[in-house]
């Protein structure tokens, strides 16, 4: 019973999207719809072992091939692999994808990626780990990738040397680059491959397709846009897939349609000759691509398409009721699923940074939107309140937004303090990066 009460008691001192709203930029805190748990625990899916013959598992190869077959038509990709476990993982396994095809055009030396400076920390990280190096191409002022620069870049001598380019579309700053067709038609005319970060699809899911805007692979990650709740440490999954070209590469098995039996397709797993090897056991974490079937099915073509469109109006909702009080980084004028405001000029006027408005937001039981990122904007807060608020609760967050920006002004003391309401009130956060406490010590 006290070891019960135990996980009880920290489960309430825990901030879920249950409790309330959690509008993490980059995050995609949505609502997760109940039935995609329910079709994940069916016991055709959880009784099955990977080792199975694969006649006695059709419909798990069934789930997989459809699962793929969406994402293709949502993408504009041809084929995916299901192996990558998170978003990072897709991203190294996109990149080895890239460097499995130089290996075989015969162009070992193209070994530098260009990521930009408004990339997720997670893309420069997978390139050093594909072994590759990161040239950085910085953001031209209103947020978007530098074109001439890239076009110095890669018609210069390291034109030869470009395995290719890692972009996030819309980028982190919540920006669709208007230049997105030039920018891969670039890279691909000094000989790269342009990897496409697609772990926030939320934006433009039914609408844009990276496969259009002329990238060659792409990951997704179903725990964000795809409904499997996460934040709590998985699991997850950040499934490739790349246009024909690449699939011959793709680690694992692929399920391929072999023939047809009483009127049913027969499915099979195969792996390519040129697969370049493996990224986890078996399938992934197949439970993962069940839930993001069912939310596929439930919402069908037009209900994704009206998810994209809900989440890109509820951030141009709240970036409008708030524009008169907080700077919006870049000028923006229409964003995309997420906004990012900047905090400097209210740090110079009053004290209080984007960490204490962040603070202030707890004490009202919101969680805190992403802070000091993207690095291109100083004192950032990133923004995405995501499809699945109400008008309410976005009139209502907003209202504390404003009412915390006029605190700072009137008794900035006041937010240094905060929180003051919350279980532990302000943590050393250096401190417990430097000197993690891991064990629980029971009280006396
Ligand atoms: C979340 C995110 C990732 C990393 O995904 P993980 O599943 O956390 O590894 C990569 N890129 C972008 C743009 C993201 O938002």
């Amino acid at each position: 019973m006290d070891l019960s009460r135990h996980y009880t008691e920290l489960a309430h001192k825990a901030h879920g999207i249950n409790d309330g709203f959690y509008p993490l930029g980059s995050c995609t805190m949505k609502y997760n719809p109940r039935i995609n748990e329910k079709t994940a625990s069916l016991d055709g899916f959880t009784g099955v072992h990977p080792l199975q013959p694969e006649s006695t598992v059709q419909g798990c190869l069934q789930v997989l091939k459809e699962t793929e077959e969406a994402l293709a038509a949502i993408t504009g990709m041809e084929a995916f692999t299901f192996q990558p476990a998170a978003g990072a993982h897709g991203e190294f396994t996109g990149l080895l994808l890239i460097k499995a095809w130089h290996r075989a055009n015969r162009q070992p030396r193209r070994t530098k990626i260009i990521v930009p400076d408004s990339a997720h920390g997670t893309n420069p990280a997978s390139a050093v780990m594909a072994g590759m190096t990161v040239i950085n191409i910085e953001s031209d002022a209103k947020g978007c990738v530098d074109v001439d620069k890239l076009r110095e870049l890669c018609e210069g001598e390291e034109g030869q040397n470009i395995a290719g380019l890692m972009l996030t579309n819309p980028n982190t700053a919540g920006l669709f680059d208007p230049n997105i067709q030039e920018i891969t038609r670039i890279i691909h005319d000094c000989g790269g491959q342009c990897y496409y970060d697609g772990a926030n699809l939320n934006a433009v899911m039914g609408i844009a397709r990276p496969g259009d805007m002329g990238f060659d692979c792409v990951h997704l990650n179903l725990h964000k846009t795809f409904s499997t709740p996460h934040g709590g440490g998985g699991p997850g999954a950040g499934l490739v897939g790349c246009k024909e070209h690449l699939a011959r590469f793709l680690p694992g098995k692929t399920v391929k349609i072999t023939g047809e039996k009483d009127g049913c397709p027969v499915y099979a797993m195969e792996k390519s000759d040129d697969s370049f090897g493996e990224m986890k056991s078996f399938y992934g974490n197949f439970l993962v691509v069940v839930k993001a079937l069912t939310y596929i099915r439930s919402l069908g073509a037009e209900g994704i398409r009206q998810a994209s469109e809900g989440a890109v109006l509820n951030a141009n909702y709240m970036m409008a009721k708030l524009r008169d009080k907080y700077d919006i980084a870049f000028d923006t004028k229409i964003c995309m699923h997420e906004f990012v405001m900047d905090l400097s000029s209210l740090l110079k006027e009053t004290g209080v940074s984007a960490m204490d408005i962040a603070k202030g937001l707890l004490d009202h039981g919101i969680h805190p939107p992403t802070m000091y990122f993207p690095l291109t904007v100083h004192e950032a807060l990133m923004v995405e309140p995501t499809e699945t608020e109400s008008r309410e609760t976005l009139d209502w967050a907003v209202g504390v937004l404003r009412q915390l920006y006029d605190t700072a002004h009137a008794d900035p003391q006041a937010l240094h303090g905060a929180p003051v309401t919350t279980p532990v009130r302000r943590l050393d956060e250096v401190g417990a990066a430097r000197h993690p406490v891991l064990r629980y010590t029971c009280a006396e």
